[in-house]
């Protein structure tokens, strides 16, 4: 290929939007040759020319640079609503850029950047969770703050269980539940958001964390929600946009009203490059509101890496759920794709292994997972050789299975890896796409439910994935004992509690989720103390496991109980 015979500069805004000039002929795209070399990105392409290629290279203006005379920045959506004012040239830049618009926002940052690094603890800004008495009832909790400062001595290591002893009925809280550092980050980027931008609205993709609760207090505050966890559009009054009940000029789709000056918070588990795409066209800034935890964003350099060695991603995860949903999106830029939802699943993929070259094969693959693969995936080509990433809030022992399983079916297949060629199996069976804030929950689950125990109350939203595999793991042991709650309303009596039943195949999948109420301990004397554990998902504020153990408590006569005082002065004891 000829090098190129010169170069154009294209210069983005922090809204994503192209430095335009006016010519004559209409509408140009800025010459960006005077920005400095370190706002100049990697990213470019060329584009064919009379005496050979342009390099087109895009770059972003840093903040303090002054804008030339002349030049405005325009958003993609305003160059392409008005084509007859762009020149010819301008047009093929834009369609040339397509491609390029979901990487915009990120031009700034080196392939190993992250978007969006968690704080280090005194950068936080705890205040949000104590900004009123609604923000102090949800977030704070003095038995919670005890036990993590006596418990969690490590962030990322679990240690034993803390025990909360009030007579009559007896705690085990594991020494890590609740609140990851992706989930604080989120929500208090998002607070911080609202409160230093009075008069802009600000929403959010969908919801911030999956945890009821802290979104109503965020819609309390005047946040505003473009669609629903499943992806399902609301309109600017907030009714959700559907067939019976499209969009209308009286009462449009949020999304179709966005302006740049408008704000949209991009949450821990990331978004799709559809989404992004809208956003950048739109003229929105990015970047600066993306809350995309850097653990879901160390999965998708992962894969990108994984794809760029030639392999094909199996992504372990529920395709329903947003964090899988961004995975298999940033994926797809990289690598052909397909989602797993279990080990199950991962043995109906295995089973093609040794027909992958049969016509037959393909027709399996995609009965078996459509609307779960990459565009034109072949399983003759494509399940030549895969790699294993997950959905950062599964059981880390589902997904070795898979890995385990998967290799052994090349090995079956193929024989052993051949010395010095690519392994089948990429990634060594790694399973470090799996959150730590995940594993070490699990783990500090998994030490509190060796003690004796009569029953468990998990914590979490209906749609949060985790806290259903920590039910999982409760389920395992204590089984109809076991309850997954989102509050303490849900505890009806000490005889009845209203659990959820997570759905086999994910929330908003027509098998559904249903909540049924299941007994407890009727018809007991309560003559030996209850031995209860309370732990809570990633998502779940200090202040519901407080009012949780509230409510039990409330359930037994004061007199049989110890003021909680003392429950404390036990733990300083310990
Ligand atoms: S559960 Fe893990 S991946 Fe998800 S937000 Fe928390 S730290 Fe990030």
């Amino acid at each position: 290929m000829s090098s190129p015979a010169s170069e154009l500069v294209l210069v983005f805004d922090a809204n994503n939007r192209l430095a335009i000039r006016f010519t004559p002929e209409g509408r140009v795209a800025a010459d960006g040759s005077a920005l400095p070399q370190a706002h100049r990105s990697r990213i470019g392409f060329d584009l064919p020319g009379e005496t050979g290629p342009l390099r087109i290279t895009l770059g972003c203006i840093p903040p303090e640079q002054p804008v030339d005379t002349g030049v405005v920045f325009y958003s993609i959506d305003q160059l392409s609503g008005s084509p007859g004012a762009n020149t010819p040239f301008l047009a093929d830049i834009l369609a040339a850029l397509e491609p390029h618009l979901v990487e915009l926002p990120y031009l700034h940052l080196g392939e190993n950047d992250f978007i969006y690094k968690f704080r280090p603890a005194q950068e936080r800004n705890t205040s949000i969770y104590a900004q009123d008495a609604a923000s102090g009832a949800l977030y704070q909790s003095a038995l919670c703050a005890t036990i993590k400062a006596l418990a969690r001595r490590h962030e990322r290591s679990a240690a034993d269980p803390v025990p909360l002893d009030f007579g009559a009925v007896q705690y085990l809280l594991p020494s890590h539940f609740g609140f990851c550092l992706g989930v604080k980050n989120a929500i208090e980027r998002a607070y911080e958001t609202l409160a230093e931008n009075p008069g802009r609205r600000v929403f959010m993709l969908s919801e911030l964390i999956h945890n009821p609760f802290v979104n109503e207090d965020l819609l309390r505050r005047g946040l505003r929600y473009l669609q629903s966890d499943k992806g399902v559009p609301f309109a600017v009054s907030g009714r959700k946009i559907n067939a019976d009940q499209p969009a209308t000029p009286d009462d449009p789709a949020r999304w179709d009203v966005l302006a740049p000056e408008d704000i949209v918070i991009i949450p821990a588990f990331g978004a799709t490059d559809e989404d992004k795409r809208r956003l950048v066209r739109r003229g929105l800034a990015v970047c600066a509101y993306d809350a995309t935890c850097m653990l879901v964003e160390k999965v998708w350099k992962a894969a990108r890496s994984y794809g760029r060695d030639g392999y094909t991603v199996v992504i372990h995860g529920k395709h329903e759920h947003e964090e899988t949903k961004a995975t298999f999106s940033n994926t797809r830029r990289h690598a052909p794709a397909v989602i797993v939802r279990n080990l199950a699943e991962a043995r109906v993929l295995a089973g093609l292994i040794p027909a992958r070259g049969e016509p037959a094969a393909q027709a399996r693959f995609e009965a078996a997972f459509a609307g779960r693969h990459t565009e034109g995936f072949s399983v003759a080509r494509d399940l030549d050789r895969i790699a294993v990433v997950n959905q950062t809030t599964l059981l880390v022992n589902e997904t070795r299975e898979i890995i385990e399983h998967l290799r052994g079916a090349y090995l079956a297949s193929c024989g052993p890896d051949t010395p010095g060629a690519p392994a089948r199996v990429g990634g060594s069976g790694r399973t470090d796409t799996l959150c730590y804030a995940t594993q070490v929950n699990q783990d500090a689950l998994g030490r509190a439910l060796a003690r004796p125990l009569d029953a468990a109350f998990v914590i979490g939203g209906k749609n949060s994935s985790n806290t259903y595999q920590l039910w999982r793991v409760c389920d395992e042991k204590l089984g109809r004992m076991a309850f997954f709650i989102q509050s303490e309303a849900d505890i009806l009596s000490l005889a009845e509690v209203a659990h959820y039943v997570f759905p086999a195949h994910g929330p908003g999948t027509k098998d559904g989720g249903h909540t049924e109420t299941r007994p407890l301990w009727p018809d007991e004397d309560f003559a030996r103390p209850r031995r209860i554990l309370i732990t809570g998902g990633a998502s779940c504020p200090d202040g519901l496991i407080q009012a949780v153990i509230a409510r039990i408590n409330s359930l037994f006569p004061a007199e049989r109980l110890r003021p909680v005082e003392s429950v404390l002065a036990d733990l300083g004891r310990a």
